[in-house]
């Protein structure tokens, strides 16, 4: 086994994935004084692949105070919004509207807004739903939309933006950045003698790049490289843009966000794509979730495992959704072109809890010089500055211990996993589908950038 050198200023730190978390992770090091943080990526910056290279998120910031570890991390991650220069321009805090049109959905929202009445106001009609934007724009029916608004600690963030500048901070602070399809895509994690600990990684070209520490943190793509024991499951989302012309632009730019947790939501543009002219409204429908099961051999056993497949366009259902949800709110943009569909690739946890830890090694308990930071699902955008902080104390070995323990490896968590469990979702036909069957002809295509 590989002596294991203490962490200094210096040593060598790599950084597998230069997406939502890669660069929250660079920076925070590079403000904690490292200086030899090597980032690598499998595409050109911002990745095609990565969830957060979209035009915005949602950001809800905690309703009641830590112990809890979610709280917690929201709090982390909050107070970096509210604060940091490099983030916080990108906070619009313009309110976020809580609703359903089903039943099910409808019991969720009441249950959860009407715990906490401070938070949330109800909205009693459709009227009250049309007065939390300005005139013009939610001109639809609404039929069967029952919500509350919160209109204060929660609303959107620019999300390509923000991975912009925190990589300009990151490589200004001295982290190295190899982004590209060959020199940056790491074909397999290099081990040592005793195969036990990591000790870098191999990328396409053949390079290796041997380190004091490596830390994964690839997104749906991490579990091509670490077996995490069905610990994550690949699983995409939709999500597609209606132009809006220069003169409406404005109207657009600062609305709280509409979000029915059984048909999906949309959110303003960024402060930037209106300034240059090309604002689109970023519409999401919801479902349980999208799958791409392939078999592989394992030993005597053919097992299904989850895998992304990165696809410009998204099922022809998802469309005909999102078009259902622009004509009950936003009918006059309902009939444009949506632009550029995606699916957009997370990695769900059972328990959709962060997964940030040293998993084990063969012959002792943990890895010493392997950190993965991965999992969770659909608040990872909001909370990266908080993996950026949770990642760093990891890796200092101060992390706190209640913390330590619930972001653990956790594979009992993942044990006999039911690839399909909708995990508390909403929408669409109610399942997780899995992509292989969907025929070629039913996809939609979509103008493409
Ligand atoms: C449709 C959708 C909507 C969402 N909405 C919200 C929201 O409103 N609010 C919110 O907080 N969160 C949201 N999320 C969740 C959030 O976007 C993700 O949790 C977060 O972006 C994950 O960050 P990451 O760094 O783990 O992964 P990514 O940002 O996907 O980064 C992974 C990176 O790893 C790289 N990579 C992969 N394989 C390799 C390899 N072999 N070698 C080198 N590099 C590799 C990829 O190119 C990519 O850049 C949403 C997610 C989806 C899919």
């Amino acid at each position: 086994m590989a002596s294991i050198k203490p962490l200094e200023n210096n040593s060598s730190i790599l950084i597998i994935g230069a997406g939502t978390w890669g660069t929250s992770i660079a920076y925070r090091l590079t403000k904690r004084g490292y200086t030899n943080i090597k980032v690598l990526d499998s595409n050109t910056f911002p990745s095609s692949l990565s969830a957060g290279n979209d035009l915005n998120k949602i950001l809800e910031e905690p309703t009641s105070p830590p112990p809890r570890t979610r709280n917690t991390i929201e709090t982390l991650a909050s107070e970096v919004w509210r604060t940091d220069p490099v983030y916080q321009p990108h906070y619009h805090p313009t309110g976020f509207i809580y609703a359903a049109v089903g039943d099910a959905g409808w019991a969720k929202v009441k249950a959860a807004a009407e715990a906490q009445p401070d938070v949330y106001a109800p909205l009693e009609d459709a009227e009250a739903f049309r007065q939390t934007m300005p005139h013009g724009v939610l001109t639809g029916d609404l039929t069967g939309w029952r919500g509350f608004i919160r209109r204060a600690g929660a609303g959107w963030v620019e999300a390509r933006d923000v991975l912009l500048d925190v990589y300009a901070a990151a490589a200004e602070g001295g982290a190295t950045f190899v982004c590209d399809p060959e020199a940056g895509r790491i074909a397999e994690l290099l081990y040592d003698e005793g195969d036990d600990e990591v000790v870098g990684a191999k990328t396409a070209d053949g390079e290796t790049h041997r380190a004091d520490f490596t830390i994964l943190t690839a997104g749906a793509g991490a579990s091509a490289l670490v077996d995490f024991e069905n610990q994550l499951r690949p699983t995409a989302w939709t999500l597609a843009h209606v132009p809006l012309t220069a003169a409406e632009a404005p109207a657009y730019a600062e609305l709280p966000v509409l979000f029915a947790v059984d048909e999906g939501f949309f959110l303003s543009p960024p402060k930037s794509a209106i300034a240059a002219g090309d604002a689109e409204l970023k519409i999401c429908d919801e479902h349980p979730g999208y799958i791409h099961l392939v078999s592989e051999e394992d030993g005597d056993k053919k097992e299904k495992q989850p895998v992304p497949i990165p696809r410009a366009a998204i099922p022809g259902v998802s469309a005909a959704n999102m078009h259902k949800l622009l004509q009950a709110t936003v009918p006059q943009l309902a009939d444009r072109d949506v632009l550029w569909p995606r699916l957009c690739w997370d990695a769900d946890s059972p328990d959709r809890l962060f997964l940030i830890a040293r998993p084990p090694s063969r012959d002792s308990a943990q890895q010493q010089r392997l950190l993965v930071a991965a999992g969770g699902s659909g608040n990872g955008f909001m909370n990266s500055p908080a993996v950026g902080i949770l990642v760093a104390d990891l890796l200092e070995d101060r992390l706190e211990e209640r913390m330590a323990k619930s972001l653990r490896w956790r594979p009992e968590t993942a044990a006999d996993r039911d690839w399909f469990d909708t995990q508390g979702r909403f929408g669409g036909s109610g399942k997780v589908v899995d992509l292989s069957e969907i025929p070629d002809g039913d996809w939609f295509e979509g103008p493409a950038r």
